[in-house]
């Protein structure tokens, strides 16, 4: 297998670590395919060969104060659900379950630290602990994933049209697409 870089979130992909997260995709990388970026999820568009590829992961200048105030949103909002899926993958009953919430865990951090390197941002932003006590079946953890992520979707597409960046554009495209495929992870579970 070649050496892929990702544009995205600049991971090497290599036979090793290729099926990282396998648990958040429904169709499944293979060494002879590679489908999508185990570390961010986007699609393989995205991700080339390590010599060729330009990178987009990196301060973007000259954004407007609006772009950047969506891009902190959108690192907070990353950030909220990354913490939720960890939390989740803790509480959930199942193992199925548990190992999907921990690879979405993973994606959704890495699409925080994305927006933190595109809006030139110090740090990922802590958040407050939430109380998990009433969802206490993975049916119900499965349904407020499944909501996240629409949240998100509807997020990235709302503030689209405002960001007046074709790399901020290329990018929301990229993680609405991936957020895409965590709703049809969450219905279809
Ligand atoms: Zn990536």
């Amino acid at each position: 297998m070649a050496k892929y870089i990702c544009s995205i979130c600049g991971m090497i992909i290599n036979e090793k670590n290729s099926s990282f997260n396998k648990e958040a995709f429904e169709k499944k990388n293979t060494l002879e395919d590679i489908k999508h970026c185990p570390f961010c999820g986007v699609d393989k568009k995205y991700i080339g060969d390590e010599k060729e590829v330009e990178l987009i992961n990196k301060k973007i200048e000259g954004l407007s104060s609006d772009a950047l105030k969506i891009l902190d949103h959108a690192t907070k909002l990353e950030v909220f659900n990354g913490d939720f899926y960890k939390k989740a993958s803790l509480i959930a009953k199942d193992k199925k379950i548990k190992d999907m919430f921990e690879a979405l865990a993973n994606i959704e951090y890495m699409h925080a630290r994305v927006h933190k390197t595109l809006g030139g941002f110090k740090e990922l932003p802590k958040l407050r602990d939430m109380d998990y006590s009433k969802y206490n079946s993975d049916d119900i953890l499965i349904k407020i994933a499944n909501k996240r992520e629409q949240h998100a979707v509807h997020y990235y597409t709302k503030y689209y049209s405002v960001l007046n960046s074709k790399t901020l554009e290329d990018i929301f495209n990229a993680f609405i697409s991936v957020e895409k495929d965590h709703i049809n992870l969450t219905i279809n579970i």
